[in-house]
């Protein structure tokens, strides 16, 4: 593939290294506190993509720590979805009916300083099989568990071998039909995505991965093989995107983003998060109204295939809510305005049976 931009250093492990790569020497001061209160981490390929004469680079942004980070608004939360309130054993949440989160690592191949769980993320723990196995006999003890949802940190940084040995393990409980990986690695470090990977997650059940791109510039042509080689495996594509001040919340980034994961990689947008209230990350969270001003220059003008559902998960436990925009602007009755994709009301009126056969207004 030939639209890498040339290697410009190493990559980045430890805060450490942020001395190494061409950050102005007053902005790595100014943030250096920063640096050292979160795990720092990003693989050379995607430090790659960062444009560094621009400091808010929508890349960098994600990726390189800033001071911002330690404004701490007293109303955000240190667990801001509730998943520790849903935990019946370790390593697992159990929140809808059908299907858990499971964790098999805190750790991940970036650490993002927008991330929900940045808290929870453990950069040195060490892989441990047991300690998943409360988890494992939970999931074998509740038939009502049809879907598995592997999470983190980001289980794809785990080698095949311990991959295949889990996915084997779930296969063997009957009543999972489903495996879901949440990853970022396609986005991050796509040469990661190899046939052994491909061999590791293939088996009983239907396998969805659902990658979390936030802009256009990440995808490269690496991207693209890793995204071609999964769709051929015959796994689900799903993408999760989560709505970010300075990074995508423009129209045009959105739907540029959008575009191009169905487009070039065949990848569905899946979920547009809102920001969450997560500590620190106020210079990230755009209002709701934002967020559905950006729906509205989504919805009609790119293919309904580019267009997520956009979301917002309640503090607290509560769960996940689409926030909309709603296009039922008024009604009475049967008689509904409804608001087009270009922005003009229409007058919609029911039509239905004089003398329904039971009560209609319920599902
Ligand atoms: C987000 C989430 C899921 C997955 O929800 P879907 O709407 O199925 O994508 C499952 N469990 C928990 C606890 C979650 O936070
Ligand atoms: S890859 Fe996911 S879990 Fe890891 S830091 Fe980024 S958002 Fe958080």
């Amino acid at each position: 593939m030939t639209d890498s931009p040339p290697r410009q250093g190493r990559q980045l492990r430890r805060a450490a290294d942020l001395d190494h790569l061409p950050i102005e020497p007053d902005a790595r001061a100014r943030d250096a506190a920063a640096a050292a209160a979160f795990a720092v981490r990003a693989p050379r390929r995607y430090l790659d993509l960062i444009d560094w004469a621009d400091e808010r680079d929508p890349i960098r942004r994600q990726v390189i720590p800033t001071a911002e980070e330690l404004v701490h608004d007293p109303r955000e939360r240190e667990d801001p979805i509730g998943d520790a309130a849903h935990s019946p054993v370790p390593r697992l949440t159990h929140r809808y009916p059908d299907r858990v989160l499971l964790y098999p690592t805190y750790q991940c191949a970036v650490y993002c300083r927008h991330c929900f769980r940045k808290e929870s993320l453990d950069d040195h723990g060490r892989y441990d099989e047991a300690a998943l196995e409360p988890a494992l006999a939970y999931i074998a003890a509740h038939p009502e568990v049809c879907e598995v949802i592997l999470t983190g940190g980001d289980p794809l940084i785990l080698a095949d071998g311990r991959l295949e040995a889990l996915r084997r393990r779930i296969d063997a409980i009957s009543h999972v039909r489903m495996l879901r990986v949440h990853t970022r690695i396609p986005v991050v470090n796509p040469t990661r995505v190899g046939p052994g990977l491909v061999a590791a997650l293939r088996g009983r059940a239907m396998v969805a991965l659902v990658t979390h791109f936030n802009h256009v510039r990440e995808i490269t042509g690496e991207c693209e093989a890793a995204a071609r080689l999964l769709r051929e495996a015959g796994f689900l594509l799903f993408n999760q995107t989560v709505l970010l001040r300075g990074v995508n919340d423009t129209a045009d980034e959105l739907r540029a983003l959008f575009r191009e994961l169905v487009y070039r990689l065949g990848i569905r947008p899946y979920y547009l998060h809102h920001c969450d209230q997560t500590r620190g990350l106020t210079h990230f969270r755009t209002t709701l109204d934002h967020g559905q001003a950006l729906m509205r220059s989504l919805r009609g003008h790119v293919s309904g295939l580019c267009v997520p559902q956009y979301v917002l998960d309640l503090p607290g436990g509560d769960g996940k809510v689409p926030v909309g925009p709603s296009h039922a602007e008024a009604r009475r009755g049967f008689d509904w305005t409804f608001t087009t994709w270009d922005g003009r009301a229409h007058r919609y009126s029911e039509v239905i049976a004089e003398n329904p056969p039971g009560d209609d207004t319920e599902p």
